[in-house]
């Protein structure tokens, strides 16, 4: 059954009595996950962290951006611009599934007595100082939809390739080459020795795999293996 579009699944290799997650087998959504955490302004992550109590100086830079009357920014700057910069995807929170949601293009506005024209809206014209409220139709970019040779699949990565994630989130298509690479680096003899496990993420998580990410090298380690261990605990 197709999961809803804030969930997806990972299948995680795990080295139960080192407590280690090794590696993740990942498909399409995980990486356009991981890629997506790359194309977020700073102010979005601040944003997105600070409700959850993870960021901590940069929580309270934020607080005082928030409290900074109107009247003490420039004309063309306030709190909201710098605090909800524009995204790639336009949404309030974390999403899991890119291939489930569209690019997020702005509205154009422009100056009905002169050529100019902004994304901004009711700014105001640098020559007539008019402001620009008309409306052009939206922009639209690159996307499957305009473009015919592009499949379907939407995201930043093609569908049907499984890639390799490791701990430290660095991610590779997984050909038998790298795959045993990988193997003789994590010095692994037998696969079948590992435990495999499947989870499933939600929003939560994506919050902790990116605050995760900022924070250190065992990233699926320090946000999957305590559930995964409780679990193994108590099957055995
Ligand atoms: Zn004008």
């Amino acid at each position: 059954m197709a999961l809803p579009p804030h969930k997806m699944k990972l299948k995680l290799f795990v080295d139960i009595k080192a407590k280690k997650v090794l590696f993740a087998e990942a498909g399409k959504d995980f990486i356009d996950f991981l890629i997506y955490l790359l194309s977020l302004p700073l102010g979005t992550v601040v944003s997105l962290l600070k409700e959850e109590n993870m960021m901590e100086s940069l929580g309270s830079l934020c607080e005082s951006v928030k409290n900074l009357p109107s009247g003490y920014w420039q004309p063309n700057q306030s709190n909201s611009l710098v605090l909800k910069p524009r995204c790639l995807f336009d949404s309030n929170r974390i999403p899991l599934k890119l291939s489930k949601m569209g690019f997020f293009y702005p509205q154009i506005y422009y100056c009905s007595s002169d050529t100019y024209m902004t994304d901004v809206p009711n700014l105001p014209c640098p020559l007539c100082k008019l402001t620009m409220t008309s409306r052009f139709y939206t922009y639209v970019g690159p996307s499957h939809m305009n473009s015919p040779e592009l499949p379907d699949d939407g995201g930043f990565v093609k569908g049907m390739v499984t890639y390799i994630v490791t701990d430290n989130l660095e991610f590779k298509s997984m050909t038998t080459k790298e795959f045993c690479t990988l193997l003789n680096k994590l010095s692994i003899k037998d696969v079948t020795e590992l435990d495999e496990v499947v989870v499933e993420i939600v929003p939560d998580e994506g919050l902790k795999l990116l605050k995760a990410s900022m924070e250190c090298m065992t990233v699926l380690t320090s946000v999957f293996f305590e559930d995964i261990g409780k679990q193994k605990t108590t099957q055995n």
